[in-house]
C-alpha cells in the first residue's frame, strides 16, 4: 500500500491551497455573519476547474481519478476557511458522480457537462420533515402517468436547495415494495411546474452553505428524467452515500489538520506562568490526540478513496472514515476553543466558527449513530 501523494497530486494540492488562501478566505467572518451563499466565489471555483476534477475529458472534465479528487478536497478543507462553500462544492461533485454512474446517455452527455463546468448548481434531496435517518420512510410519492410521473411531497434541509438549478430527488414509486424496488431517483430542474424551493434555513454553522425545503405539488417529470431504472433508488442512494462519505470526510480531515497546526502555533506563542502553554501536559496531550486522529483519519480516508476509485463497494470503510473523522474534528474544535481560553470564544479569532461548522459533520450524510449502526451490522450484529 502506498499512501503517498503523486507529484501531480502534490501540484494540484498546492495550487488549491494557494487559491483558497488568496481568493476564498478574505471576508469569511462577515460572510459567516450574514449567512449568504457566495455565488462569486462559486464562479471562481468553477474557473479553477474544481468541479471538473473527477469527470472525464469527454464531458468537459479533467479526467483525474477519485483518489486525486479526494486529495484535492482534502487540500480545500485544509486551506479554505469557508467550510460552507467547501460543503456546497462537495455536494455538486456527489450529484455528478450519481449522474455519471446511473444516468442515461442523454443525462450523461447533455446534462452532466453543465454540472462539471459549475454553470448549474446541484442538490440532492432525500431528507423529509418526517424522515431523516430512516430515509426510506420518505413520503414523497411519484405516481406513474402518461410518459412520466407526477411528484408530490416535501424535502427539507437540502444543501444548495435554495440556490440549486437542478436536484436529484428521491421518491417512492411503489408503496408496496418501498425500499426494495419501491424508491426511484428523479432529476428535477428549476422552473419545472409544481417545483419550488424555500428560503435558506438559518443555521448554527456552515452559514455560507444554503439549506432549505424543496416542495413538489403535482410536478410533472418526464420518463427521460428518471435517474437509473424505476425502483433502483435505494441502490443509487447506497452508492451515493459511499462516495459522499469519502469526499466529505476529505474536507473534514483537511480542516482538522488546519485546526491542529493553528493550535500548535498558539500553544507555542501564548505564555502563562512564565512558559508557553504548550509546555503544560494538559495542553500538549490535547494536541497529541489531534495529531493521532489526523494520522489515523488519513489512513481510513485514503483506504476508502482507493476502494471507491476501483469502483468497489465500501460501506464499512466509508462509514468508518465518516464516523472517525467527523467525531475527531468536532473534538479537535472543542479543544481548540479551550486551548485559546477566552479568545477561543471570540468571533474575531475564528475558532468558534470552526466549532459551529464541525457540529453538523456528525449529523449530515448519516449521523454518527447511523454510521455506528452500519459498522455494527457489518461486524456481525
Ligand atoms: C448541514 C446539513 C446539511 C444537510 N444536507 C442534506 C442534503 O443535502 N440532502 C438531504 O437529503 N439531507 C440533508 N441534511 C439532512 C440530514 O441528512 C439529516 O439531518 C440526518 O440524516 C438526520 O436526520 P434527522 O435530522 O431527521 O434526525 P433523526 O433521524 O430524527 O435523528 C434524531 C436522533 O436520533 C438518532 N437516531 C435515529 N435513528 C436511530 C437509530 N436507528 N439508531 C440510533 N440512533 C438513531 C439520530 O442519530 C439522531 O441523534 C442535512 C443536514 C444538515 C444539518
Amino acid at each position: 500500500m502506498n499512501f503517498a501523494f503523486t507529484e501531480e497530486q502534490k501540484e494540484i494540492r498546492k495550487t488549491i491551497i494557494d487559491f483558497a488562501r488568496r481568493d476564498l478566505n478574505p471576508g469569511i467572518v462577515e460572510r459567516d455573519r450574514l449567512g449568504v451563499f457566495p455565488r462569486e466565489l462559486w464562479k471562481k471555483c468553477a474557473e479553477m476547474r474544481i468541479f471538473a476534477i473527477p469527470f472525464p475529458e469527454s464531458l468537459g472534465g479533467d479526467g483525474f481519478d477519485f483518489v486525486t479528487a479526494v486529495a484535492a478536497f482534502h487540500a480545500l478543507g485544509y486551506a479554505c476557511k469557508d467550510s460552507g462553500l467547501v460543503h456546497s462544492m462537495a455536494t455538486q461533485i456527489i450529484c455528478g458522480i450519481q449522474l455519471q454512474l446511473f444516468g442515461n446517455k442523454e443525462q450523461v452527455s447533455q446534462i452532466l457537462p453543465d454540472l462539471v463546468s459549475g454553470k448549474l448548481i446541484y442538490a440532492q434531496a432525500i431528507t423529509e420533515p418526517g424522515s431523516g435517518s430512516d430515509a426510506f420512510a420518505m413520503q414523497t410519492f411519484a405516481s406513474k402517468t402518461d410518459g412520466g410521473y407526477i411528484l408530490n411531497g416535501t424535502k427539507t434541509m437540502i444543501s444548495n436547495g435554495p440556490v440549486a438549478d437542478r436536484a436529484l430527488v428521491f421518491a417512492v414509486t411503489d408503496r408496496a415494495k418501498k425500499t426494495l424496488g419501491g424508491i426511484s431517483c428523479f432529476l428535477v430542474s428549476k422552473g419545472d411546474a409544481g417545483f419550488s424551493a424555500g428560503k435558506p434555513m438559518e443555521k448554527m454553522g456552515l452559514r455560507t452553505l444554503t439549506n432549505g425545503e424543496l416542495s413538489f405539488s403535482d410536478c410533472y417529470i418526464p420518463e427521460s428524467s428518471i435517474v437509473g431504472r424505476e425502483g433502483q433508488g435505494a441502490i443509487l442512494f447506497g452508492e451515493a452515500m459511499e462516495w459522499e462519505r469519502t469526499l466529505i470526510p476529505a474536507c473534514l480531515l483537511g480542516e482538522l489538520e488546519r485546526v491542529l497546526e493553528e493550535c500548535v502555533q498558539y500553544a507555542k506563542d501564548r505564555k502563562a506562568f512564565g512558559q508557553p502553554i504548550g509546555d503544560f501536559q494538559a495542553i500538549s496531550h490535547k494536541i497529541a490526540m489531534m495529531k493521532v486522529n489526523a494520522e489515523l483519519g488519513r489512513l481510513a480516508l485514503y483506504n476508502a478513496a482507493y476502494l471507491k476509485s476501483q469502483r468497489k463497494r465500501a460501506a464499512l470503510e466509508t462509514s468508518t472514515a465518516k464516523l472517525f473523522i467527523s467525531e475527531s474534528l468536532k473534538q479537535a474544535c472543542m479543544d481548540a476553543v479551550q486551548i485559546r481560553g477566552g479568545y477561543g470564544y471570540m468571533v474575531e479569532y475564528e475558532v468558534e466558527r470552526d466549532l459551529r461548522d464541525s457540529i453538523a459533520s456528525t449529523i449530515y450524510s448519516g449521523t454518527s449513530e447511523m454510521q455506528a449502526n452500519i459498522i455494527a451490522r457489518i461486524a456481525g450484529l
